[in-house]
C-alpha cells in the first residue's frame, strides 16, 4: 500500500518534471524567437524612417524677411517645431533634435556631447553618410542615428564677425534621432533568462532527485526478480541431491502428457527405486544413505539425456520423463539408467558397496492418456520388476 502510495507519487513527479521541461522548452525557444527578431533592429528602422519623414530642412516662407546672424537658426527652430508636429503622430517614440557646432547656431542647437562630436567629424570626413549607437538614456535602451544638417542659405555675415563661414549645401551639423529599442526586448531577455533557469532547475531536480529514485527502483526490482527466482528454484528443487523435486516432476509430466497426447507423439514415463536401500542405512547409518543417495542422483543425471526430465519423486525413488520415447526404445533407456548404476561403486569407509535400481516403465502409446494412469501402470511394471528379481526393468 505504501509503496503504491510512493509509486503514484513518483509518477506524478516525472510527469510534472516533464510537463516543466517542456514548458521551459517552449518558453525558451520563444524566448530565442523574440530575440532573433531583434527590437534594436526595429528601433534602427524607426530611427531611419524619422529622418526620412522629416527630411531636409528647407527655408520658411513666412520668415524670408529675416536676415542677419539669427536668420537661419530661427528657420532651422521654425522647422524643426513643424517636423516634430508631424512626427508627433507617425512616430511618437522618435525624438527629433538638431545639433550645431557653429555658433550661429547655438540657439536650437542640443547640446555637444561625445557621440554627437564623434558622428559630426565621421559625416564630414566623408566616410559615412550617417552614424548610429545604442545606448542607455535615463535607463531606457535607445537608438541613436545621426546625418548631416546641411545649411539652406549662406553665412552673410560670417566673415565680419570672425566665425567660420558656410554656404547652401554646406554641412553644419547634424539631425539627430532617438528612439528607445522597446521593453520587448527586456521582456525577451528576462524570458530566455527565466526559462534557462527554469529549465536549469528542472534538470538539476531531475539528476538530483529522480535519477536516484529511479535507480534505487531498479536495484530493488532486480533484487527482487532475483530473489523470486531463488524461491522458485527452491520451490522445485530437492535440496538433498539438487535434481527436480515431486512438484517440479508432477507439473512438468501433466504439461509434457498433455502436449504430447495433443500432437501424437509418445512419451515415456521411468519410476526408479534403489534396491534395499533400506540396509545401506541399517548398515551404515542415515547419513551414509544420504550420500549413496546424491551419488545415484548424480550418475542418473549423468546419462540423462538433454530433453529427459528427472526428478527424485520419493525417499529413494527417482522418475523420469523420456520425451518421443516409442514402447520400443524406452526399454533401451531405461536398461542404459538401470546398467550406469549397476556399474558404480560406492565407498563408504573401508566398505564398497554395488547399488542397483529397478525399473518400472509406461509410455502413453498404450492408451494411457491420464498422468494418473501412467503413474500406475509405472508402479505396476516397478512392483513386478521388484519380484522379479531387482535391478531389472519392467516394461
Ligand atoms: P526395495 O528393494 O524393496 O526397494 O527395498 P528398500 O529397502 O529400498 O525399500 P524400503 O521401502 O523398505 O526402504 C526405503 C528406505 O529408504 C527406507 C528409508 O529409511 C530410506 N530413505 C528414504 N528417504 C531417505 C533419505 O532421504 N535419506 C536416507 N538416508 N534414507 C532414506
Ligand atoms: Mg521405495
Ligand atoms: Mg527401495
Amino acid at each position: 500500500m505504501d509503496r503504491e502510495k510512493t509509486q503514484t507519487g513518483l509518477d506524478t513527479f516525472v510527469v510534472l518534471v516533464a510537463v516543466l521541461i517542456s514548458l521551459a522548452t517552449i518558453l525558451l525557444s520563444q524566448g530565442y524567437r523574440d530575440v532573433a527578431t531583434n527590437p534594436a533592429e526595429d528601433a534602427g528602422q524607426v530611427a531611419r524612417l524619422t529622418l526620412a519623414i522629416a527630411g531636409q530642412p528647407t527655408q520658411r516662407t513666412n520668415q524670408v524677411h529675416l536676415s542677419g546672424r539669427d536668420s537661419e537658426a530661427l528657420q532651422l527652430a521654425g522647422w524643426l517645431d513643424e517636423v516634430r508636429g508631424r512626427l508627433a503622430e507617425a512616430v511618437p517614440d522618435a525624438r527629433l533634435s538638431l545639433f550645431s557646432d557653429h555658433p550661429n547656431f547655438a540657439q536650437m542647437s542640443e547640446e555637444t556631447d561625445e557621440f554627437r562630436l564623434r558622428a559630426l567629424k565621421a559625416i564630414r570626413s566623408g566616410e559615412v553618410a550617417s552614424v548610429g549607437e545604442s545606448i542607455i538614456i535615463d535607463g531606457v535602451p535607445s537608438i541613436r542615428l545621426a546625418v548631416p544638417l546641411r545649411a539652406f542659405s549662406e553665412c552673410d555675415g560670417c566673415m565680419d564677425q570672425g566665425v567660420v563661414s558656410f554656404s547652401h549645401g554646406d554641412i553644419i551639423g547634424l539631425r539627430e534621432v532617438q528612439v528607445p529599442i522597446g521593453d520587448e526586448d527586456r521582456t525577451a531577455r528576462n524570458q530566455l533568462m527565466y526559462s534557462g533557469l527554469l529549465l536549469g532547475v528542472t534538470l538539476f531536480c531531475v539528476v538530483l532527485i529522480i535519477y536516484p529514485v529511479l535507480r534505487r527502483r531498479d536495484v530493488e526490482k532486480r533484487e527482487l526478480n532475483k530473489r523470486a527466482r531463488s524461491l522458485e528454484m527452491a520451490a522445485f528443487t530437492d535440496s538433498l541431491t539438487g535434481l527436480n523435486n515431486r512438484r517440479f516432476f508432477e507439473k512438468s509430466l501433466t504439461g509434457y502428457l498433455e502436449e504430447f497426447n495433443r500432437s501424437g507423439n509418445s512419451l515415456g514415463l521411468l519410476v526408479i527405486d534403489i534396491d534395499h536401500f533400506k540396509k545401506v542405512n541399517d548398515t551404515f547409518g542415515h547419513d551414509a544413505g544420504d550420500m549413496v543417495l546424491q551419488k545415484i542422483a548424480g550418475r542418473l543425471q549423468q546419462v540423462s539425456r538433454e530433453y529427459d526430465v528427472l526428478a527424485r519423486v520419493g525417499g529413494e525413488e527417482f522418475a523420469i520423463i523420456a520425451p518421443y520415447s516409442t514402447e520400443d526404445d524406452i526399454e533401451q533407456i531405461a536398461d542404459r539408467y538401470r546398467r550406469s548404476v549397476e556399474e558404480m561403486s560406492i565407498s563408504i569407509g573401508s566398505a564398497i558397496i554395488r547399488p542397483t535400481i529397478s525399473v518400472g516403465v509406461a509410455t502413453n502409446a498404450d492408451g494411457q492418456r491420464f498422468v494418473h494412469d501412467l503413474l500406475k501402470t509405472a508402479d505396476a511394471r516397478l512392483y513386478e520388476a521388484k519380484h522379479g528379481g531387482r535391478n531389472r526393468i519392467a516394461a
